[in-house]
């Protein structure tokens, strides 16, 4: 979920297709270290309690840093961390919407974006009532609470995370 209390976020979320919830099985949204480190802060959860991993191949890994190279470093040693879910949620999906606040990781802060050769986009696959709302970025960008320059930081944010 992009923005805590957007009300497109709010009416995706009423139908069914939050980016908080999908396909059981699937795993939930990608964390860097420090992510980890925020949600054990402010949940006072041991990681092992919402973490789970998984191996990536190579041409997985590949594919996803071309795709979205703000991730390099998210896969390591072929393995990926990620938030564990309940069923088809995201465990920390309430019926408050997101229960993390701002220690949410950052991929969720970035969705439905990533950047390619520094040109904001829109990811592809999956659904977002936003985006199929939406007449064009900018509009796209004011729906979801959220603009350029919050992106970019988070994008920096990002690797400097993975960096490290
Ligand atoms: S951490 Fe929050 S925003 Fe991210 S998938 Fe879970 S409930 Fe949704
Ligand atoms: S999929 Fe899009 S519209 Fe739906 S909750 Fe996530 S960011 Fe909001």
């Amino acid at each position: 979920m992009s923005v805590e209390s957007s009300s497109v976020c709010a009416r995706c979320a009423a139908q069914g297709t939050s980016c908080c919830v999908s396909v059981e099985g699937v795993s939930g949204p990608p964390l860097t270290p420090a992510d980890i480190e925020r949600i054990s802060t402010a949940t006072g959860r041991a990681a092992t309690e919402f973490v789970v991993e998984r191996e990536v191949d190579l041409i997985e890994h590949l594919a996803w840093e071309q795709d979205d190279p703000a991730t390099r470093g998210l896969v390591r040693e072929g393995r990926v961390r990620s938030l564990a879910r309940r069923g088809d949620e995201c465990i920390f999906l309430s019926a408050n919407g997101c229960e993390l606040g701002s220690a949410r990781p950052l991929l969720c802060q970035r969705f439905p974006f990533m950047r390619v050769n520094g040109v904001i986009d829109v990811k592809p696959g999956g659904f977002c009532l936003a985006v199929d709302e939406a007449a064009d970025l900018p509009q796209l960008l004011t729906m979801l609470g959220t603009g350029r320059k919050q992106l970019q930081a988070i994008d920096e944010q990002l690797q400097r995370e993975l960096t490290k």
